[in-house]
């Protein structure tokens, strides 16, 4: 495992604040996926942040708002099946379009076993859903990242379905070193102590398991 930079490490706003800050400080681009995909985000220090919305928008829109803060730009993917909220609620469809005004990109978080019943017709399913998000938000979505792929057995997780540019799983990516905070827990240590190790990073986040002074705040 790398060495630590020394600062608290933890899932608060103000340890994502110092992440991007040191990255910043340290040379980083941050691209976002699409761009990266383009052929347009690059050579040398990158970074691409990921942020999977399993559960919050809200949760999301407060790491938006501090990376806008510092000019950087990542990609949110949203879910459509989330119990937890209504990508099709107006205040949702709002928050969306500020995440864009900020520069982010939008994604889908798809569900391709949402619904079982459709499970030979995923592909289209996915498709259809990624062109509503476009009309809803009004730019082109053109990125896929599959919710719970190892849970759910997606098994298609290394394919781009039609009408998407890119799957985030897939090796499109593969140039890129990959971390998660899965489940509030860097597997191989804090983002912080990669951002200067690694010259090209792919980060992914969850905005849920970020707090700014409790992560009870959160649920
Ligand atoms: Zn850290
Ligand atoms: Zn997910």
């Amino acid at each position: 495992m790398p060495p630590s930079d020394g600062k608290q490490c933890g899932f608060s706003h103000d340890h994502y604040r110092h992440c991007l800050e040191k990255a910043l400080g340290l040379g980083y681009r941050f691209a976002t996926m699409g761009e990266y995909v383009d052929g347009v985000a690059g050579k040398g220090k990158i970074i691409l942040m990921r942020h999977d919305e399993d559960f919050s928008p809200e949760a999301a829109k407060a790491l938006a708002d501090i990376e806008a803060d510092l000019g950087v730009r990542s990609t949110y993917f949203f879910r459509y099946h989330a119990r937890q909220y209504n990508l099709l609620s107006l205040p949702t469809i709002a928050l969306l379009k500020e995440l864009r005004g900020q520069g982010h990109e939008i994604g889908l978080h798809g569900e391709t076993h949402a619904l079982p019943a459709l499970i030979e017709q995923a592909g289209e399913l996915l498709n259809r859903e990624r062109e509503l998000l476009t009309l809803l938000v009004g730019v082109e979505v053109t990125g896929l990242s599959r919710h719970e792929p190892a849970r759910t057995g997606s098994s298609a997780s290394d394919k781009v379905p039609a009408g998407f540019k890119y799957e985030a799983y897939s090796d499109q990516f593969s140039g890129l070193k990959y971390i998660s905070d899965s489940s509030a827990h860097w597997r191989e240590g804090c983002m912080c102590q990669h951002i200067g190790e690694v010259d090209r990073l792919y980060i992914l986040t969850h905005g849920f398991w970020w707090y700014r002074q409790t992560p009870l705040e959160n649920y």
